[in-house]
């Protein structure tokens, strides 16, 4: 390659990253420190955090760190929370009608402390694979992204997804993402249990896993069959469907707004997951989207989406806000919430995911989420570790996920004390991935307009 170019390339690359983050090689001292660990333990005051080499060195209450290095960098966080890198467990890189969002949406993942996504299936897996290596080579900025292989459905199901024509068929299509080094696959509402089977078997035996946004296979059948992970919680809950078919995705959901959460059957249901290890991802600030007196876009997000899409949403609002008040939804909401809180109190493991749509926005989907788990009865500390280590523990990651001695320096700084007000989460000063920083403001002030163009 001539030298030109490659000085060119050096110049570009460098320049990536010299307009949204600052490089931190020097070690970088935290003072002062208030910290929710993100292990479900209580937030600690006064403590000092060394980062050398993008991991967590030292984590001492007060500080009395000697012998720095003369180039140690020193922060004081005075006034401010930090958390871990949210985890983002259903984490899209697409979105309806917009299924090339990709370099968009892993800028606002960064952007809102997401650190890491599992993208929990994928309209173009190809795609998610070389972005998660630009990522990773430093050529583009965003989380880590883990990616998925496609969608794997039934008879009757979306057609941009796989339907197996059969078992040769259904094996070859995994085998092929498995060779691109896909690990996770989803299946969808029509899948058959024969076929789910089928496909848990192939992905155990390849060390790869399975989740579900289920209808035709209930939770309980989904379970007993070793799936991973089960997606939305009781919104896509057919177990006690009276008038179901076996295998098929039919009857009414109308029982849902009548089913006893607190019951021993549910209860039992739960356990069920619990035992066979299977954790369940909450997706809450996409289902508010749909309920009417909601806020459901961030003011913030607006000046980011594209004319069309806020032509769309303000259309939307607008209709929403005319609806006859009707508290179906309302109610409906606040029963995902329950069923949530009741497998988390009961030992389960509990993770949770934007699925972003055209009006809640990824990253920022994420943090909304936090305050909707706050309004579920879950304490900070609670919420945050939904968000952040358990995610890690469902992705089987000891790495990532906690503000731990040894894990990598993912974490966020936020204005305010978290403690005491639920809305400091929005207000993020600077996400660090890897130990380097990255400044929101500059990020997003790059997408004015373009969530929605193409
Ligand atoms: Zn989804």
């Amino acid at each position: 390659m001539p030298i030109n170019i490659i000085s060119f390339l050096i110049l570009l690359f460098w320049g990536i990253g010299f307009n949204y983050c600052q490089n931190a090689n020097d070690d970088l001292l935290l003072k002062n420190v208030s910290f929710i660990d993100g292990t479900g333990t209580s937030l600690k005051r006064n403590y000092s955090i060394l980062i050398k080499n993008g991991i967590f060195d030292t984590i001492v209450s007060t500080s009395d760190l000697n012998n720095l290095k003369t180039n140690t960098k020193i922060i004081d966080l005075d006034g401010k929370t930090i958390i871990p890198g949210i985890i983002g467990m259903h984490n899209h890189l697409h979105i309806p009608q917009f299924p090339n969002i990709g370099r968009i949406a892993s800028k606002l993942y960064l952007a809102s402390g997401v650190t890491t996504i599992q993208t929990c299936g994928a309209t173009n897996p190809e795609d998610e694979i070389s972005l998660a290596r630009r990522i990773e080579k430093g050529e583009e900025i965003g989380p880590e992204i883990i990616p998925s292989g496609p969608f794997i459905t039934g008879s009757g199901g979306n057609r941009n997804m796989i339907i197996p024509k059969n078992r040769k068929h259904l094996r070859d299509t995994m085998q092929y993402y498995i060779n691109q080094g896909i690990r996770w696959f989803k299946v969808y509402r029509n899948i058959e249990p024969e076929d789910l089977e089928y496909v848990i078997d192939i992905a155990h035996d390849k060390d790869c896993k399975i989740r579900g946004h289920l209808c035709s296979v209930t939770f309980e059948e989904a379970s007993k069959l070793g799936i991973n992970g089960i997606e939305h919680g009781f919104n896509s809950l057919s177990d006690f469907k009276s008038d179901k078919t076996y295998g098929a995705c039919n009857g009414s959901r109308v029982y849902i707004d009548s089913l006893n959460i607190e019951s021993q059957e549910v209860r039992s249901l739960l356990q069920t997951m619990i035992d066979k290890k299977v954790f369940m991802t909450s997706t809450l600030s996409i289902y508010e989207a749909s309920i009417p007196n909601r806020a459901f876009a961030d003011p913030n997000t607006l000046p980011i989406m594209s004319p069309y899409l806020k032509e769309l949403y303000k259309s939307r609002k607008a209709k929403m806000d005319k609806m006859i008040n009707n508290n179906t939804r309302e109610k409906r909401l606040k029963r995902i919430m329950r069923f949530e809180y009741l497998f988390y109190k009961m030992g389960g493991l509990l993770c949770s995911g934007v699925d972003a749509g055209r009006h809640v926005l990824p990253g920022f989907g994420d943090l909304r989420n936090y305050e909707l788990l706050i309004e579920a009865g879950f304490k900070t500390e609670e919420a945050i570790q939904i968000m952040t280590g358990n995610g890690a523990k469902a992705l089987d990651r000891t790495d990532i996920g906690t503000i731990e001695i040894g894990k990598r320096a993912d974490f966020v700084i936020l204005d305010g004390d978290l403690l005491n007000k639920s809305s400091t989460i929005r207000k993020i000063d600077v996400v660090y991935k890897k130990g380097i920083a990255y400044y929101p403001i500059k990020i997003l002030k790059n997408l004015k307009g373009k969530y929605g163009i193409e």
